[in-house]
């Protein structure tokens, strides 16, 4: 017995030896690769950080309680509210991401409970991530909240099953300053417990269906996260409450942590770390990228570049804490690194972003190239395609031209072998809009927006591709 065992763990070392020997040279050139990279100042970027404020002015919330109390009474009334259980309520994340964004996250958490009463901020951890009198979690769309909340990306989630007591809609939801916001938008469900969740700041008409009275599951949609109310920036307010009244004796902080000074356990099924180091979300844009209040903010996205263009990529940090490495690399189609560099956190950021402009080669490759991005032990490539503007089996100068540019109704096309070609039309992030046959009438553009396409023509076994503008 002991022989065997003996026999057993020596063959077992030589198979873990033989692993190392085969395993070692590949994750030693892992690690040289990150470590030899340079480190490359970024073009741009750093802390999105706004103004922070009451999410609600003191008149505001007393109104609210009072309504919410007068909604209970009547819906107890009228037995659509069921009586208290001793029910354990735990919540799920109250936000979602719509599908199709395509991204790896789309939010921070910015400001917590604060629960310091007398001077100064103190959160759960003891920390200062939030301000003076913040009653809820701030729950900060990124990057590019306007565009998500236009978009619709970003959706409320009832963190936990109950009853809808109170709503509020109608009402503007681009607020980019404290103190201008008037009345959010908002909803008030009521759980099992008696206790009860506001979801604030949201976007105007998006509200569920649903009246006050209903009930609503754990996951069920409730809106869209906006700039309703007080507000800077779009995000969702989430503030919980024991019991009635909604005063701050009964505010509940869902986050368990030792600076907790209302209540003694998390009511999160699943609390998220204090810090969780995370990228949102790597694009590439074709001019650097504006951050700013709803018509400052120009993301500029776009997935498809032609010699000569700067490509911009960007990376977007959840939590980016003080001297973590990002280790970002440019690959071309055939997976080869054509550039690899890294980035080290000058100090903590909740919200973050840094930019490169990279001048591709002009001479190619061309296809589909990535930008990936390697920050605490996960790597996330975004594709974008580059393309020659003529790419045909002879590269001459281009044969062809489309005029005018910019265009209004119709485009039409010179130099071409044959007639009728196959026309596609692209947004300039390279999603393909329509094909289309064109003639000697042209290539009909009626129906776009104004602003940048790319239009490409397949003349038999030759490719053109034009940058076209239409015109308003
Ligand atoms: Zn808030």
């Amino acid at each position: 017995m002991e022989n065997h065992c003996a026999i057993c763990a020596l063959a077992g070392s030589l198979v873990k030896a033989r692993l190392l020997v085969l395993f070692l040279p590949f994750i030693f050139a892992i690690h040289l690769s990150g470590q030899n990279a340079p480190a490359l100042p970024p073009d741009g970027g750093g802390a999105y950080q706004v103004d922070s404020g009451p999410c609600l002015s003191a008149v505001q919330r007393a109104e609210i309680a009072a309504g919410l109390v007068a909604n209970t009474a009547a819906l107890a009334r009228e037995g659509k509210l069921p009586p208290v259980s001793r029910s354990v309520v735990q919540f799920d994340w109250p936000v979602q991401m719509a599908p199709g964004l395509g991204w790896n996250n789309f939010y921070t958490v910015n400001n917590f409970v604060d629960h310091e009463l007398v001077a100064g901020v103190r959160e759960y951890e003891c920390g200062q991530r939030t301000y003076d009198g913040h009653l809820g979690i701030d729950i900060d769309l990124w990057p590019y909240p306007w565009y998500q909340k236009e978009n619709n990306l970003a959706r409320v989630v009832a963190a936990a099953p109950g009853v809808i007591i109170g709503k509020e809609d109608g009402n503007q939801d681009e607020s980019c300053s404290w103190g201008n916001g008037g009345a959010w938008n908002a909803i008030y469900i009521r759980h099992a417990d008696g206790s009860a969740a506001w979801y604030g700041h949201l976007k105007r008409n998006s509200l569920t269906a649903k009246p006050v009275g209903a009930s609503v599951a754990k996951g069920e949609y409730l809106g869209i996260v906006a700039s309703s109310g007080y507000s800077t920036w779009p995000h969702l307010h989430f503030e919980v409450y024991r019991a009635e009244p909604y005063v701050y004796d009964n505010l509940i902080d869902p986050y368990w942590g030792e600076c907790n000074f209302t209540n003694f356990e998390s009511w999160w099924a699943d609390q998220q770390p204090y810090r969780q180091p995370t990228v949102n979300a790597v694009l590439t844009h074709n001019a650097p990228p504006e951050i700013g209040c709803v018509q400052d903010e120009n993301p500029y996205f776009s997935d498809y570049f032609t010699p000569g263009d700067m490509a911009y990529a960007a990376v977007y940090f959840r939590d980016q804490l003080q001297g973590m490495v990002s280790t970002l690399r440019i690959r071309t189609p055939n997976g080869a690194i054509w550039n690899e560099w890294t980035h080290i956190s000058p100090e903590d950021y909740t919200s973050s972003w840094w930019y490169w402009g990279i001048g591709l080669p002009t001479s190619g490759p061309f296809g589909t190239w990535s930008f990936e991005v390697t920050f605490n032990n996960e790597t996330h490539a975004h594709f974008f395609e580059y393309e020659s503007l003529v790419s045909t089996a002879s590269v001459e100068a281009s044969p062809v031209a489309v005029f005018p540019n910019p265009a209004r109704e119709t485009l039409s096309i010179q130099g071409l072998q044959e007639r009728p070609v196959i026309v596609e039309i692209y947004s300039a992030a390279g999603q393909l809009l329509f094909r289309q046959e064109a003639g000697e009438e042209g290539i009909r553009l009626s129906g776009l927006a104004p602003g940048m396409y790319l239009v490409k023509i397949m003349d038999g076994e030759a490719v053109y591709t034009s940058r076209v503008v239409k015109a308003d």
